[in-house]
C-alpha cells in the first residue's frame, strides 16, 4: 500500500497567496505570479530532527519531508550529499580564513546540481502520471533530464540552443533521448517549450512542473548547513542563470531556522553571471527592481546564458534581504578562475564555477567580504563538459620520445 505524506500541503501563489491543488500548475490565474510549493513547518517539526537526517542515507533524500512529493521516492537515490571540501589554499590565494568549496562537480549521475531538481521533478512527474518527461534547458538540465529518464525508463525529449558545447550535447545523445536543437537563444528555446508544454501532455521540468523541479535546489543549502556542523556561514556565492537556485538556497537556510535546526545568523548570499550575459547583476548593481533582458548573451559561459531569467526579480530580493551584493566577471576572469580552483584545489569545474571563483575575487578585493569571515562557494558543474572553454589556455603537453636521455635533455631545458 501506498503510504501518502501530509508534509507538503498545496502550491501557492507567491504573489497574491492564492492555494491550489497539488498539480502540474506553475501560474497563478488571478495575478500571473509564480507558483510555489508550501509545507506544514508545523508538522515536519514533530518529526524532522538533526538525529533523524543524520540517520539516513547521504543523498538529497535525507531531507524528503521538506521536498514536494506525496510518496517515496523513485529517482534520485544516489544524488547529492556532494563533499563541502575545506579550501585552504583557495583561501590563501583570496586572502581568507575559512572557505569552503561546495563541490557540486561530482553529482550523480551527470555532474551538475541539476540532478537535484531533476530528481525531485522525475518523482514528481511520476506521481502525477506523466510517461514522457521533456525540458528547455542550457545544456546542464537536458544532460539530467536525459540520464535520470533512462535510468528510471521514461521517455524524454530535451530541447537546448543548437550552438551548445559539444560535451553537454553529447552528454544528452547517448542516453537516446530526443535531442531537439533550436537555432535560437536559451529564450527562444523556452518560449517554445511553453507552448509545446501547452499542446502536449508531458511534464516539462521546468515550465508546467517548475514549482516542483525548483524545490529540489533546496538540497545543496540543507548540506550545505548540515556538513558545516549545522551552521550558517557568513557569505555564500552563487552563480545565476535562471535565478531559482540563489533564491531556493535562501528558503532552504530560512527553514532550517524555522524549524530549529540551525541558528539564525546573518548570511550573505551573493550572486553571480558572466558579463555577455548579466542581467540580474545589472539591475542588482543600478538598485533597479525590473530586469532588463538581455537580447543577444556573448559569453562563453553558456550555462548561465539567459537573456530573461524567470526568477531574476526573487534573486534580487534574496540578495537585498540578506546583505548580499552581485558581480559580472567577464571571460578572461572566467577562464581565470577556473585555473585558480583547479590549480589549488583539484577541481575541475565548468565555466559557471569560473565565474563563481572571479566574482568571489571581486567581491574580497572590494572589501564585501572580509579576511575574518567564512565563506562557501558553490560550484555547480564539471568543466570536462566544457572544454572548449580553457582549450589552449592551459599550456600543452610536452612530447619526447621514449628514452630516458630525450628526457633529461628536456628536465635541462628552459622552457
Ligand atoms: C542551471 C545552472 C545554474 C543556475 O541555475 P538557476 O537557473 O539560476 O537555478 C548554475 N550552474 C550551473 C552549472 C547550471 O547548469
Ligand atoms: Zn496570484
Amino acid at each position: 500500500m501506498k503510504v501518502k505524506h501530509g508534509f507538503f500541503t498545496s502550491l501557492k501563489c507567491r504573489e497574491c497567496g492564492r492555494h491550489y491543488p497539488k498539480e502540474a500548475l506553475h501560474v497563478c490565474e488571478f495575478c500571473f505570479g509564480p507558483l510555489e510549493v508550501d509545507y506544514d513547518y508545523d508538522l515536519i517539526k514533530t518529526v524532522l530532527t538533526r538525529d533523524k537526517i543524520q540517520s539516513r542515507p547521504t543523498n538529497m533524500w535525507r531531507y524528503r519531508e521538506l521536498l514536494p512529493i506525496e510518496g517515496e521516492p523513485t529517482i534520485g537515490f544516489q544524488v547529492g550529499f556532494t563533499p563541502l571540501v575545506k579550501a585552504d589554499r583557495l583561501a590563501k590565494r583570496l586572502g581568507l580564513r575559512e572557505v569552503w568549496v561546495k563541490n557540486d562537480t561530482v553529482n550523480y549521475p551527470t555532474l551538475s546540481f541539476k540532478d537535484r531538481v531533476v530528481s525531485v521533478a522525475l518523482s514528481r512527474a511520476r506521481e502525477l502520471g506523466f510517461e514522457i518527461v521533456a525540458c528547455a534547458s542550457t545544456g546542464n538540465l537536458a544532460n539530467s533530464v536525459a540520464a535520470n529518464a533512462a535510468s528510471g525508463g521514461l521517455k524524454s525529449y530535451v530541447f537546448i540552443p543548437a550552438d551548445l558545447e559539444t560535451g553537454k550535447v553529447l552528454g544528452s545523445l547517448v542516453y537516446g533521448t530526443n535531442v531537439i536543437g533550436i537555432r535560437g537563444t536559451y529564450d527562444a528555446v523556452n518560449r517554445l517549450c511553453s507552448e509545446i508544454a501547452g499542446k502536449y501532455g508531458w511534464a516539462f521540468v521546468n515550465v508546467n512542473i517548475r514549482p516542483y523541479y525548483a524545490e529540489g535546489s533546496k538540497s545543496l543549502g540543507y548540506e550545505i548547513v548540515e556538513q558545516l556542523g549545522w551552521r550558517l556561514p557568513d557569505h555564500v556565492v552563487v552563480p545565476m542563470a535562471g535565478g531559482s537556485l540563489i533564491t531556493k538556497i535562501h528558503k532552504s537556510f530560512k527553514e532550517f531556522v524555522k524549524l530549529g535546526l540551525v541558528d539564525e545568523r546573518e548570511c550573505r548570499i551573493h550572486g553571480a553571471q558572466a558579463e555577455g550575459c548579466a542581467p540580474i547583476v545589472n539591475a542588482m548593481k543600478i538598485g533597479a527592481d525590473i530586469i532588463k533582458p538581455v537580447s543577444k548573451p556573448q559569453t562563453i559561459v553558456k550555462s548561465l546564458a539567459i537573456g530573461n531569467p524567470a526568477d531574476g526579480f526573487y534573486s534580487i530580493q534574496t540578495m537585498r534581504q540578506t546583505g548580499g551584493w552581485a558581480e559580472n566577471p567577464d571571460d578572461t576572469e572566467v577562464v581565470a578562475g577556473i585555473r585558480l580552483l583547479a590549480e589549488t584545489e583539484g577541481i575541475f569545474a565548468e565555466t559557471a564555477g569560473g565565474v563563481t571563483v572571479a566574482a568571489t575575487k571581486r567581491l574580497v578585493e572590494d572589501g564585501r567580504i572580509k579576511s575574518n569571515e567564512s565563506l562557501v562557494l558553490c560550484i555547480t558543474g564539471h568543466g570536462l563538459k566544457t572544454q572548449e572553454a580553457v582549450a589552449n589556455k592551459c599550456g600543452e603537453a610536452r612530447v619526447i620520445g621514449p628514452h630516458l636521455r630525450e628526457f633529461l635533455a628536456l628536465l635541462d631545458r628552459k622552457d
